[in-house]
């Protein structure tokens, strides 16, 4: 079977499958439904695309040469199995020791490793919802139900959600800030207070933290430091242009990344390559924050813009906007499609209160600018 092929069963799985059940897998993975990925059209397919969160700009000059320069014996050999020369300078840049960054292959690893580390298998998993849909598949592979609170209208935290996660026992609990799939952004001092009041873990998901506004002066590392229990989340995938690469990092107290890094973590978690080319990203990430700012020009831009097209914009603090589809103009899931035919990709989600939504990543000028053609022809 080819890979889209493969793809499109998963939608709507062929009639073998039913009856030839796979028995070899385990019987409690049966009924989990795995992460569905955005679209990723093959390179030589010429699509705008505003649907996965990927940064528009390249990697920074120094990385690629960094890529260019790869001696055949950090191939040969197996990579530093803690990431140190990565764990020193994350640490230098975030003001914290080498001993609080553990290196992963992915923010999606962290997650992963967060539910081995602190979650005993069973025990219930805390999430905001809605948020990042790859947090209930990983619960449900943990055995692990979701304890799920509803955001607030607007997306925020509701005030007594510590109280009902620790009533509730949750050991670990997943916030994602600035919050996917709206891009409002929780102060520092509200996700404090979460911190403070909860009994477990709160690993707090800045993937778009990059994205902040810098007048916000938004810095969660000041937390790490403050509390025992948080654990952050930082990737290289949309801030830095690397999201073929897959490397991201944890921050939190020795307590917390310790077991990770000397207990669940794969030995070898993160390669040769990714380690040098992180270290060169984050040591030149003055070189990312000028794509940073462009993606807050056009992120300013196309709030207007779409909100002048009658869709109601979230105000977003990352590198997308969740805009709602007014009734007149149709259905969002219909909108996407027809966007689809005319080779632009933005995001739907088939989920509770996101019906009406379509997620749009922040593009290149050019790339907006036909997504906004898009829309007005369709
Ligand atoms: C992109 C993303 C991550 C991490 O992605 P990686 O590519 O695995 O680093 C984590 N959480 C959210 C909400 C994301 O959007």
């Amino acid at each position: 079977m080819t890979v889209p092929a493969l793809l499109e069963a998963r939608e709507a799985p062929p009639a073998w499958v039913t009856l030839f059940p796979m028995v070899y897998e385990r019987e409690s993975l049966r009924n989990v439904q795995g992460y569905l990925p955005g679209k990723q059209p093959l390179a030589e397919q010429r699509v705008v695309k505003l649907n996965t969160n990927e940064n528009p700009y390249p990697p920074c000059a120094a990385v690629m040469e960094a890529l260019a320069r790869v001696p055949a014996d950090a191939l040969r050999r197996y990579p530093p199995p803690l990431a140190d020369e990565f764990r020193v300078a994350a640490a230098r840049i975030h003001d914290l020791v080498p001993d609080q960054v553990i290196a992963v292959n992915g923010g999606d690893e962290l997650l992963r490793l967060a539910i081995s580390t602190f979650v005993e298998p069973g025990h219930p998993i805390g999430v905001f919802e809605p948020s990042y849909s790859l947090y209930p598949v990983l619960a449900s592979l943990q055995g692990s139900p979701v304890y799920a609170l509803p955001l607030a209208s607007d997306w925020s935290v509701p005030d007594d959600a510590a109280e009902a996660l620790n009533a509730a026992r949750v050991p670990l609990t997943f916030l994602v800030n600035p919050h996917a799939p709206s891009g409002t952004l929780l102060p520092v001092a509200e996700v404090a207070r979460l911190a403070a009041a909860l009994d477990g873990v709160l690993l707090v998901d800045e993937a778009y933290v990059d994205f902040v506004d810098p007048d916000r002066a938004h810095d969660a590392t000041m937390l790490v430091r403050r509390f025992r229990n948080v654990l952050l989340l930082r990737t290289l995938s949309k801030g830095y242009s690397l999201a073929g690469l897959r490397f991201g990092y944890g921050l939190g107290d020795v307590g917390l990344i310790t077991p990770m890094l000397t207990k669940t973590r794969d030995s070898y978690n993160v390669d040769a390559v990714a380690q040098r080319l992180a270290t060169v990203a984050l040591e030149h990430r003055d070189e990312a924050g000028r794509t940073w700012q462009s993606v807050r020009a056009e992120r300013a831009r196309m709030t207007a813009s779409l909100g002048g097209l009658g869709f109601d914009v979230a105000s977003s603090q990352s590198n997308f906007v969740l805009v709602t589809v007014p009734p007149a103009s149709g259905q969002a899931q219909t909108i996407e499609r027809a966007l689809e035919a005319r080779g632009v990709l933005v995001r739907y989600f088939d989920q509770p209160r996101l019906r009406d939504k379509l997620r749009i990543t922040i593009g290149t000028p050019e790339e907006n600018d036909a997504l906004l053609a898009a829309l007005r022809t369709s």
